[in-house]
């Protein structure tokens, strides 16, 4: 008889490895499968186009159906904590108390969060930027805030020893100094310590819920393979969890699956300056907005920038017109707008079983997407800008929701005790259990509640109110 895990982990991205650290931390024997490959800070690939192809779904290409919509997802040992820029926030009292009216689940609140938020933070070395770090698009973001009297703030990001002047937008393509903070050199190593055993290159495609165990069914290196647990975690993000359970044929009895799809559309920024500004050289962001206007309209502003592939793909044209652009890179200074959608979309599968996703901003989303490309207007405009470009694409990198969270099984995929509903052993924490976009950076949050949903699957979770535990018996 194969050996049964006492769990089966798929995905090895925040929730995961999270996951992977707690469990086997309190003794459980895990096997953790990732579709993509492992690298590591002297073998990442060294330029913007490998990067691309080897370390995303699909090349970075996954659209939704109208292609109105571009998504971003790490394949990759450590998920999107390798290709991902590591800003780490907590949510506020606003995102917390909609996923409780969402959910019917009440201790989703920042006092509830709070001791989970603490535990996963004790493990990361966390830098807030100062003015040090800044280079000159950070300068010119702050000075336009500041000219236009809105509010801002320094970012706070995952990252140890990283040193001034580096050129660090390359770590986009994971980090070559093991300084970002990401699965690989945190909790996935930790867990890999206390005895996770990890499989690359395996690709799941489906799970069979059983009462006594959990058979899990994929492909790796071209042959067909298959493991078992007495308890299977999907922690394969947004897509890739909502996928599974739909190609494993769970669409009919869980009629939420592929429901509450958001992503935090992006519209990127460009405006050309006579002066160098040079964005692609030192610390890639280091400021954001903190203006309680923006939060309550919808909206934040990103001081971000790209490599020069991802700069080409902004600009529509081609030939001349496209060169005479790319050759203003050192001029361009950029702010993104992420928008917190407020019309989610939808995961679904065609007859092969690949993702079909519907999302398209509406009215309410381009209300919000308007009044932050206002603001950008307003700040490049007081700096002089010279000319300024919105980019036709928007970008879907916080991938959330498809199995959300709730207490009841017509609304929502998973219960309060991170099972999917009816199929105890099928257990989620991932970015897929959001119940609505929080307009906040997610994946501390991702690393939090999956910390939650150790305590709970270990049968020690403490309700913040009753101190009852939330699940009598220990799954171990
Ligand atoms: C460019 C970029 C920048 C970002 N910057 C930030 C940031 O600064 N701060 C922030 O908070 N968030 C950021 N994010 C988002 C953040 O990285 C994600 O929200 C987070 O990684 C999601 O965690 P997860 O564990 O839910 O899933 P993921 O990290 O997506 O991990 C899922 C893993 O499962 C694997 N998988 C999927 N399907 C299968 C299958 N069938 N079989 C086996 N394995 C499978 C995938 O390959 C992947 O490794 C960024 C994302 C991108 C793309």
């Amino acid at each position: 008889m194969a050996e049964i895990y006492d769990y089966v982990i798929i995905g090895s991205g925040p929730s995961g490895s999270v996951l992977a650290h707690y469990l086997t931390q309190a003794g459980a024997r895990c096997l953790m499968l990732e579709a993509g490959k492992e690298y590591a800070a002297d073998t990442f690939p060294r330029n913007e186009m490998h990067a691309n192809t080897q370390l995303m779904w699909n090349g970075g290409m996954d659209a939704s159906r109208d292609a109105s919509l571009l998504f971003l997802r790490g394949k990759v040992l450590g998920g999107g904590s390798i290709i991902n820029q590591c800003l780490l926030d907590r949510f506020d009292d606003d995102a917390l108390d909609d996923w409780a009216a969402r959910s019917g689940i009440h201790d989703f609140s920042t006092v509830a969060m709070a001791r989970h938020y603490d535990e996963v933070e004790s493990h990361l070395a966390l830098h807030t930027m100062t003015r040090a770090d800044w280079n000159r698009n950070a300068e010119l973001y702050v000075d336009g805030f500041e000219r236009c009297g809105m509010q801002w703030a320094p970012l706070r990001r995952g990252q140890k020893d990283c040193g001034l002047g580096n050129d660090c937008m390359v770590c986009l393509g994971g980090c070559p100094r093991d300084s970002k903070q990401s699965m690989l050199v945190t909790f996935l190593r930790q867990a890999r310590q206390q005895g996770l055993r990890v499989e690359t290159g395996f690709e799941v495609g489906q799970v069979i819920h059983g009462a006594r165990h959990v058979t899990v069914f994929g492909r790796q290196n071209g042959q067909s393979r298959q493991v078992y647990g007495r308890k299977c975690i999907l922690a394969a993000g947004a897509l890739g969890t909502t996928q599974l359970l739909l190609n494993s044929g769970l669409g009919d009895r869980l009629p939420a699956l592929g429901q509450q799809f958001n992503c935090h559309p992006q519209l990127m920024n460009v405006a050309l300056f006579d002066d160098f500004v040079d964005a692609h050289k030192g610390a890639f962001q280091a400021v954001k907005s903190n203006d309680p206007r923006f939060r309550k309209q919808g909206f934040k502003l990103e001081n971000v920038f790209a490599g020069p592939i991802a700069m080409a793909l902004l600009a529509p044209g081609y030939g001349l017109a496209h060169q005479r652009f790319m050759q203003q890179y050192r001029h361009m200074a950029c702010i993104e707008v992420a928008v917190r959608d407020a019309t989610p979309g939808a995961i679904a599968i065609d007859a092969q079983g690949r993702l079909k996703i519907t999302k398209t901003m509406h009215d309410a989303d381009w209300q919000r997407a308007n009044a932050g490309l206002h603001a950008v207007d307003a700040i490049f405009g007081v700096l002089g800008a010279r000319e300024i470009m919105k980019s036709p694409i928007r970008i879907g990198l916080h991938l959330m929701g498809g199995c959300v969270i709730g207490d009841n099984g017509r609304h929502s995929v998973v219960n309060p005790a991170f099972e999917v509903h009816d199929h105890p052993n099928l257990l989620i924490a991932d970015s897929a259990i959001f119940p609505s976009a929080p307009g906040i950076n997610p994946s501390l949050s991702i690393m939090a509640l999956a910390h939650r949903a150790s305590e709970v699957w270990l049968g020690s979770y403490q309700t913040p109110a009753t101190t009852a535990p939330l699940m009598a018996e220990a799954s171990l």
